[in-house]
Order: structure tokens, then sequence, then C-alpha cells
């Protein structure tokens, strides 16, 4: 027996232990940073009586919770950009924002920030993925809270990482660094299969198993993610995933929402945990976890409360509960995850879904003491019974929250003391998140002023500042274009034709800039669709001059390739307006006397306005852009066109 024994008595124990133990009038013995005994408060203060004893009456001291999956630094994006879908929210918002923001300093701010706010709702140990996980294990060490730190890996550039093979030399690195780490536990956060290779989740598995180390990946969170691995990879994710032997590491795994039965089983037999994340899945209407069929099977289900910016809270409180009754509602069965595994969701079973249960998760001899003293002795809790003995987690599933946290233990050293934090400055963290919020603000403010910087932050794109020679006129006979151009002066270079179809976005301020996506499909000599193109155009202001029956434009474009759907691009850039054109084009390069145009025969169907020949020619210089306007009226004259009949307006402006 030392002098040094910390006895914490008097309190209700729950345990969450293999026998699910409660001690009524229990005691925690606590010697350095480990549990070495729990019981009845009478046996154990009789036996230990020189020890430090601090007496927790009323109070109930459980385990300490387990936040299961997170984005610690994030807590700096909360609310930043809500009720949003989630190829707009995160490609739109939090990744350019990221992009520009999230340093080193970002992370450690960020993650403090994130640990006071865990602390006070009763959390002692969670899972984080985020890039500089570094500073995220660095800053979580110096408060003294425990976590698994997932550096995260991704195929394209990162805040942290201007490559895959630079992301994952600093996994490699990060692992190195931090193993056997008394708080944390470093792992690899290959980030979801679809922003993954097959050599990138090889190389994570290897890692993993290398160090024997968790590896942290987000699967099957939205239906999206599951259509296109399907049509993709002719399979589901984790069969997919599977494949390129990450279940030989031990995974954690978040979300899970889009899952089937044999999906689920290959989870189980690879004993691979679950992060359930109810509150971001229905913020993100990403669908709810089939969590009860999770568990019937025995799968380790944690629960999580995702990144900051997609919840907004860290409050495990709130979110055990919500697991709670969303699992009674999407089965319609009021007897599944009764409170009692709730609970073992929050603190046993997350401590297993992160491979860490051998340390934390429960009130056991053996284990670290991370301990959280709940004082229910309180209005909402108000009044206890005692003829069943699992009301009590009634009481914290369904009733206490996050204030009810008095005092908080992790590996043997209190955290918070009577609702005061220990190791943080709230004051000063207050103040250094509010000052980055000013920054993004800012920032963004800047961005949504303009339709040119919102293309340059989801990427892709290209400039072209041009000069535009261009002369369009409506004809009556098409056939006459086609019969000219096969003969002399002309040589025709190229031929093709498409079906184009043509969204503008129009916006109130600035003006005259348009966003133009189209699709062109590409048609072959048998009238059939060869290929589709699709592509984004942004149209500044066209500077005009006219010239002899023809119009000299000078404007800056700029082209990117369009990756996501028109609802993505009407989402994120909020037009004033759209309008709609659809035509078929015959597209001619012709060479004539010397000099190459392109000529285009429009039949525009929709709206449903004739046909029109359009003879232009880009280059970068000006001098030849005037010396080829003159050339192009005289093109345009040949075909029967007169300098009256010149259409200056884009047919975007047609549609009124
Ligand atoms: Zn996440």
């Amino acid at each position: 027996m030392k002098s040094t024994d910390l006895i914490l008595t008097g309190a209700t124990i729950v345990t969450a232990n293999e026998e699910w133990d409660v001690f009524d009038t229990g005691a925690v013995v606590i010697r350095g940073d480990n549990i070495v005994k729990v019981g009845s408060a009478n046996e154990i203060n009789k036996q230990y009586k020189n020890a430090l004893t601090i007496d927790c009456s009323g109070k109930i001291i459980i385990p300490g919770l387990i936040n299961a999956h997170t984005h610690a630094p994030m807590t700096l994006l909360r609310g930043l950009a809500d009720d949003r879908r989630l190829d707009v929210w995160l490609l739109g918002y939090m990744m350019p924002v990221e992009r520009e923001f999230v340093t080193s300093e970002f992370c450690r701010v960020g993650t403090q920030l994130a640990c006071a706010e865990m602390i006070r709702s009763g959390v002692t140990c969670f899972a984080d993925m985020y890039y500089f996980e570094h500073d995220v294990a660095q800053a979580v060490a110096d408060v003294g809270m425990r976590a698994l730190c997932s550096q995260s890996v991704l195929k394209f550039p990162t805040p942290d990482a201007p490559s895959l093979e630079d992301g994952l030399l600093r996994a490699r690195k990060f692992i190195e660094y931090w193993h056997g780490h008394s708080l944390i536990l470093p792992s690899v956060g290959p980030h979801a299969p679809y922003t993954s290779t097959r050599e990138m989740l090889e190389a994570c598995a290897s890692l993993a198993l290398e160090y024997d180390v968790p590896v942290h990946i987000h699967i099957a969170e939205t239906a999206k993610e599951v259509e296109e691995s399907r049509s993709e990879r002719s399979m589901p994710v984790v069969p997919w995933v599977k494949k390129q032997g990450l279940f030989e590491a031990k995974v954690l795994a978040a979300h899970c929402v889009h899952l089937d039965s044999g999906e689920i089983s290959t989870l189980q037999h690879y004993h691979a945990g679950v992060a359930h994340c109810p509150t971001s899945n229905l913020k993100l209407a990403s669908g709810i976890a089939p969590i009860t069929e999770m568990l019937d099977i025995g799968l380790n289900v944690g629960i999580g409360t995702d990144g900051p910016a997609s919840n907004n809270d860290l409050d495990m409180f709130e979110e055990t509960r919500l697991a709670a009754l969303l699992a009674k509602g999407a089965t319609n069965d009021p007897t599944v995850v009764p409170a009692k595994q709730a609970f073992a969701m929050a603190t046993i079973m997350g401590a297993r879904a992160l491979h860490m249960s051998d340390i934390t998760g429960s009130i056991e001899v053996g284990k670290r003491a991370d301990l959280v003293v709940l004082d229910l002795d309180v209005l909402h809790n108000t009044p206890t019974f005692q003829r069943d003995q699992d009301s009590i987690y009634s009481q914290i599933v369904y009733v206490s929250k996050a204030s009810d946290v008095a005092d908080v233990m992790v590996n043997g050293e209190w955290l918070m003391q009577d609702r005061q934090l220990l190791t943080v400055d709230e004051d000063q963290l207050t103040m250094s998140a509010n000052d980055y919020a000013v920054k993004i603000d800012a920032f963004l403010n800047v961005r949504e002023q303009s339709v040119l910087s919102k293309l340059v932050a989801i990427g892709g794109m290209e400039r072209q500042e041009s000069f535009e020679i261009q002369a369009k006129a409506r004809i009556s006979d098409p056939q006459i274009v086609i019969d000219l151009l096969q003969q002399d002066p002309f040589n025709i270079v190229r031929h093709v034709r498409y079906n184009q179809y043509d969204t503008y976005f129009l916006f109130n301020e600035p003006e005259d800039y348009r966003l133009r996506i189209r699709e062109d499909d590409l048609i072959d000599a048998d009238s059939k669709v060869k290929s589709v193109r699709y592509r984004l155009t942004l149209l500044g202001p066209a500077k005009e001059k006219e010239f002899a029956g023809s119009i000299l434009l000078s404007r800056s474009r700029y082209l990117a390739s369009s990756p996501h759907t028109l609802r993505f691009y009407r989402e994120y850039f909020v037009p004033a307006e759209e309008r709609e054109v659809e035509k078929d084009r015959l597209r001619w390069l012709v060479s004539f006397c010397g000099v190459e145009f392109y000529v285009n025969l429009d039949r525009l169907h929709s709206p449903d306005f004739g046909t029109f020949v359009e003879v232009k020619s880009r280059t970068w210089s000006q001098r030849d852009a005037e010396d080829k306007a003159e050339l192009i009226s005289e093109v345009l004259s040949l075909f029967g066109a007169n300098p009256e009949d010149l259409i200056i307006e884009d047919y975007s402006d047609f549609v009124q």
C-alpha cells in the first residue's frame, strides 16, 4: 500500500466491465496512471487507510467517454457554411478554406479548443483524423487527453502534403515519432476509398501492420460513394477496400452508412471497429447507418461526433442519446439499442472500435484511470429509481448533459475539477479562435464577391486572355455554306459535329460575368454520340470594337474541366439567373487565303431560333486579330450574309 494512492469514494461506480458491475457506494483506487482497485467503498476504505481520499458521495463515476471519430482542428470551422449538400459544403467551402488556413498553428489551436470542449462533455479519449496530425497529437498530449491520432493521406495535394508520396512519408514519420507514447496512439488515415488509389491503400495497410497501429478511414458515408464504387469498380466499397488488404490491419471505419449485410459481416470477420456518427449523417443527409444489424452480429460500434464543422459540437452525451433514439426510429422498434447498450457504445465498445480497450473504456483493474465524475443531483435528473439497476443507464444516456460533468481524469491526472479546466487557458483559446474567424470571414467575403475566385477555389482552372474575332449571321439555307466550304478558296482542315447543351449562369454582380457549363456530345458519321465532354467556361466582360462586318472582342476566358453535377454548380455559385441553349453544331476548321478560321453552323433548337453561321478566330495578339477582321467579313459575305445581318449578341442573350 502506497501513501500516494488516490481513492475516489462514496460514488456510484458504473464500471462497464465484462460483468457490468455497478457499485452503489463504491470506490476506485488509483496509483499513478492506473486503476488498482474497484469495489465497495466500505472494503476499500478499510484497506487503503493512508491513501489520499476524495469524497464523491452522491455522484456517479463512469468510464471516460470515447469519441470514436472526429476532426478536432475543425472546431475553428464550425458553423462556417451550414445547410448545404455534402459536395458543396466539402469541395466548395471546407477544402478551399482549409487550403488557405490550415497550418500547424491552426491545428494546435483548433485541437486545444476541441479538447476543452470534449473534457467538458466527459470525453477522455477520441479518434482524430486530420492534417498536421503531429500538431494535433502535441496539443492533445499537452492538454493531457488520450487519442488515436491519424495522419490523413489523400491521393491529391493536401494542406500538409503536396503529393500522395509526401503524405505517406509524413504518416510514417508521425507514427515513428509517437509510437509508444502514454497518451497518443498514432495511426495512418487514408481519408476514404474515393480519395485513395489502390496502391495508396496497400501502402497504408502495410505501414499500419509494420508498426501494429490502426488504420482510420471513412467508409460508405454516402449513397453516391457506393454508386460510384459499383460503377467504377464493379463492387461496393468494403470488398474493394478488402481487396487492397486494408482489413489485414486494425481498421476503424467511420460512418458505414450504406453497407449491405455481406459488408457488415466482412467488418465483423476482420474485427474492424465502426464509428457511428448520427448527427453528422443527419445534418449532411447522408442517411442512417444500420447499427442495429451491426450490433446484432457483435460488431464493435463506437459513437463519434465527426468533425465540428458537420455537427457542430463535440458533445458526446447528445451524440449517445441520439444514437439510441435514431436506431429506434429507423427500425420502428423501441427495444433496440437500449440505454445500457448506447452507454457501452460510448465507452467500452468505442474503446474496442479504436483498438484501445486494453487500456481504456471501462473502470477495471489494470486499465488507465480515465474517469468522469457526474453530478446527477440536478433537477433534470430527479427523481431516481432503485428497483431496476439498469435505470442508471437511462439516467446517463437519456437525461444527463455535458453540464453535469463535474470532474474528469485522464491517465490518473485531473483535467477538470469542480467544472474548472486545469490544463487549458479558456480565455486565451477563445481569443485565438475568434481571431481565426475574423480572418476566414474576410477571406470568404472577398471570394464570394467574385465568380472567378469561387471558380478558382474549386480548382482545375486555366486562364486564357484572348482576342476573339467573330462574325455571326442568321441564314436561311445552311446548305449554301456546306457546299461553299467544299470549294476553292476554302480548304477544310478538320470537321466535327456536336450536340451542345449549354447552361449559362448569370450574376447580378459583378455584371457581365457569365459562367457557361457545356456538355459537348461529339457525333460520329452514323449520327451516334461518340464521346461526351463537360466544360466550364467563365467569360469575362467583353470589350467590343466593331470592324467592317465583324466584331473584335477582347476578353478573358477561364476554362475548367467540369467534374461536378449541374446541381453542384447551381448550389455553389447561386446564380441570379439561368439560361439554357441547345444546339446542333457543325464545325469546320478551314484555311482561307492561308489563314485558318473556324466556321460554325449552328441550328438552335432550344430556343428554336433557326440557323446561324459563325466565323471566328481566337488569337493572343490584338494586331493579328485586327488583320483577321477584314478576312472574316469577306468570308461572311461569301456565305450570303450582309453586314446589316450581323448579330452581336451571344446566343444566351436570345433567351430572355
Ligand atoms: Zn469524418
